[in-house]
């Protein structure tokens, strides 16, 4: 199974030096094969492929004002291609909108596949440089693990971090139990499960939003290109960081006790939850909560073994009664709890939701297992109306 960790790292002046060249020369190659792509597109709709920009960087390193990207390792100048490329393949998908340049400010990153370092004593040495990365190890990579690869980036707030991608063959599938889950993503509470449990988002991180709109109110007073707006800038991003660290350790120890106790997890498809845009803070930490959820429950599912399922998004799982089956005309934001017309049940609205989510996934994953794969969606509204 694949694992990546991540770890905090200080690069010495030399290192530092280099990896910033380095990011550069990724943002500007990038940028670059992303410039020549989009001129293709609009000049004579033609398609530029991944390997067409590969040659390009080629042609592009024996040009004298672009002699400098022969500094750097070459490696992760090629792995920001294949970036682009899979930027490309998920706006022609209809999964992502169209590509972006990248800009200095974002900090940036840049991978360094099997032949651009060397794991030696439990050290990492990259390419072009002598010395080993002083790593603070937070938890070690465990015995006879071999790196495949690993990523440098730069925080916007100036911190650099690595993430050590490995084998891991130690992670074993769970013994097998017979429970199953349905997980309501809400904002009240930030998990609801058709168990009856809720879970919120942590107290503390209220505190860092407070830090957060202080700071931001602080750097639109600064002037523009001054050493105090670059300041009060990095302090913005280190809040971010912060909170998206407070945020993910939560999330973690919430999703690998779902992972443990259920054999099966039902979540709803994002895609609804978006569908009630607003720009209130508490829904953008839910947004981004939702997103981190369901990413982790995804692939714990896959390395313990567990069966995790995305339901349909049309599915009414909020107005539906789990007892009964009766859909009611409407059920607003604001009511909480709710008694069935039909069979007069009382429901917490949210762990009603979770139920019948956890009945749909239930309905999807036996009638999925008859057809195939690339079938599957034809297959949902039948699984939904046999739970109706
Ligand atoms: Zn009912």
């Amino acid at each position: 199974m694949e694992k990546a960790y991540s770890y905090r790292f200080y690069p010495t002046p030399e290192q530092e030096s280099l990896l910033r060249r380095t990011l550069g020369c990724v943002r500007l190659v990038y940028n670059k094969a992303l410039h020549e792509r989009t001129q293709a597109w609009y000049e004579s709709q033609r398609r530029i492929g991944y390997s067409q920009t590969s040659s390009m960087l080629t042609a592009w390193k024996k040009e004298s004002e672009l002699d400098f990207l022969n500094e750097v390792s070459c490696v992760p100048l090629q792995q920001g291609l294949r970036h682009l490329q899979t930027a490309f393949s998920n706006f022609w998908a209809g999964r992502t909108k169209y590509p972006n340049f990248k800009k200095k400010h974002q900090g940036g990153s840049a991978e360094f596949s099997k032949s651009a370092f060397k794991y030696r004593n439990g050290q990492i040495y990259l390419a072009k440089c002598k010395e080993p990365l002083d790593i603070r190890w937070s938890r070690p990579i465990p015995e006879g693990c071999e790196p495949s690869t690993v990523t440098i980036r730069l925080h916007p707030s100036g911190r650099w971090h690595i993430s050590i991608r490995f084998d891991d063959p130690t992670i074993k599938p769970l013994p097998v139990t017979d429970k199953a889950i349905g997980i309501d993503l809400g904002i009240n509470s930030l998990v609801t499960t058709s168990d009856g449990n809720k879970v919120s988002n942590p107290k503390h991180l209220k505190k860092y939003y407070r830090k957060l709109r202080r700071a931001h109110k602080n750097l639109s007073r600064k002037e523009k290109g001054s050493k105090n707006r670059e300041k009060a800038r990095r302090k913005v991003a280190r809040i971010h960081a912060q909170i998206t660290d407070t945020r993910k350790d939560h999330l973690h120890k919430l999703t690998t006790q779902l992972v443990r106790e259920n054999q099966t997890i039902v979540v709803e498809d994002l895609a609804v939850k978006n569908m009630v845009k607003n720009r209130k803070l508490a829904q953008a930490i839910s947004d981004a909560s939702w997103g981190e959820i369901t990413r982790q429950l995804a692939y714990k599912c896959r390395w313990y073994g567990r069966t995790y399922i995305e339901i349909d998004r049309w599915f009414p799982s909020s107005k539906r009664c789990s007892n009964c089956g009766h859909i009611v005309q409407k059920m607003p934001l604001n009511i909480r709890e709710w008694d069935c017309p039909e069979c007069g049940t009382c429901h917490d609205r949210d762990i009603n939701a979770s139920k019948n989510i956890l009945a749909a996934g239930l309905a999807v994953s036996v009638c999925g297992a008859s057809v195939r794969p690339e079938q599957s969606k034809s297959v949902k509204p039948t699984a939904m109306k046999l739970q109706t």
